[in-house]
């Protein structure tokens, strides 16, 4: 297939009815289920493919916990808890027995962590690349999720912690924003929220589709730029900033909300993470980057776009 997964799923979409109790169905991090008595189930699957999200070099232990982490930052998106989960794993003929019992393990240990209660799943050998998903179900009673489509023209845009440069390290090892997600969501109001995952300018262009007229601005110096970025900037040439602005996986938590809760977050942080606030959403239609002392840019979102065939 050599069309986008963007294009892919929003045919599905198109071809989907939902009933009436999905309250989100296809096109959020999460889906959102009413299962009665005020309380709503929120339910989101990742895919950790060997060669396209991970290396069999990065140990398995790593890549078990990537693999749950992924859906954890989904949850965490939606500002709701991540309380159940099951896994489904492809190994290979060629996966030894250790190193399917340190997956095991490395999912255990994230598992363990964030309190996601592994309940069950499938285990199957196939010709290879290894792959693992995971399905993470959330239980919100009192907790409305956050979903994409609520910011307003003037809202302040925000991230949390560092951007760019995961390659480097982080995507295996970052830590998903679960308690941040929820305690944005629940004390601080905040309008609409995604986890960091293809890119900080193409996941802010989901928190803008829903309205032609939208648009963001992002001050480029407010961008808060990882020593990773930086470091990268030094081995490609590619400058730290378009490191921050585009490279994919850090699983930081982008979102909106109104100026004075935003000045509070960034003095205060949230649940021990440092907030930046990094622009404001515009009625221009484009996303664009206001540098001092330079005219404003327009940004199209090519961040990391995964291809159906990609390898790499
Ligand atoms: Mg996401």
């Amino acid at each position: 297939m050599d069309d986008s997964e963007f294009d892919y799923i929003s045919w599905i979409k198109e071809q989907t009815k939902h009933g009436k109790n999905v309250l989100v169905g296809i096109g959020d991090d999460a889906s959102v289920i009413d299962i009665g008595s005020g309380r709503k189930l929120v339910v989101t699957t990742d895919t950790v493919i060997e060669g396209v999200h991970c290396r069999l070099e990065d140990g398995a232990v790593l890549i078990g916990r990537k693999s749950l982490a992924v859906s954890i930052s989904d949850l965490a998106a939606m500002g709701c808890p991540a309380d159940y989960c099951v896994i489904a794993a492809t190994l290979t003929k060629d996966t030894p027995r250790d190193f399917a019992d340190d997956i095991y393990r490395g999912i255990r240990t994230i598992a363990d962590v964030y309190k996601v209660d592994l309940v069950g799943g499938d285990v199957t050998t196939g010709k290879g690349p290894l792959s693992i998903t995971t399905t993470v179900f959330g239980i919100a009673e009192g907790l409305e999720p956050v979903l994409r489509t609520g910011s307003q023209v003037g809202d302040a845009i925000c991230v949390t912690g560092s951007l760019g440069g995961s390659l480097r390290g982080k995507h295996l090892r970052f830590e998903p924003r679960l308690t941040a997600g929820i305690e944005l969501n629940r004390t601080f109001q905040v309008t609409s929220m995604i986890d960091i995952s293809d890119g900080l300018v193409q996941d802010l262009a989901h928190l803008i589709e829903h309205r032609a007229f939208h648009g963001a601005d992002i001050f480029a110096e407010a961008v808060p730029v990882s020593d990773d970025a930086r470091a990268l900037e030094a081995d490609d040439g590619k400058s730290a900033l378009e490191h921050a602005l585009h490279d994919g996986e850090d699983f930081e938590l982008c979102f909106t909300c109104s100026e004075t809760v935003a000045q509070a977050l960034v003095e205060g942080g949230v649940c021990g993470v440092s907030v930046s606030r990094i622009g404001t959403i515009t009625d221009s239609g484009a996303i664009r980057l206001l540098k001092k002392g330079e005219a404003p840019s327009i940004l199209s979102p090519d961040g990391y776009v995964h291809r159906f065939g990609q390898d790499g």
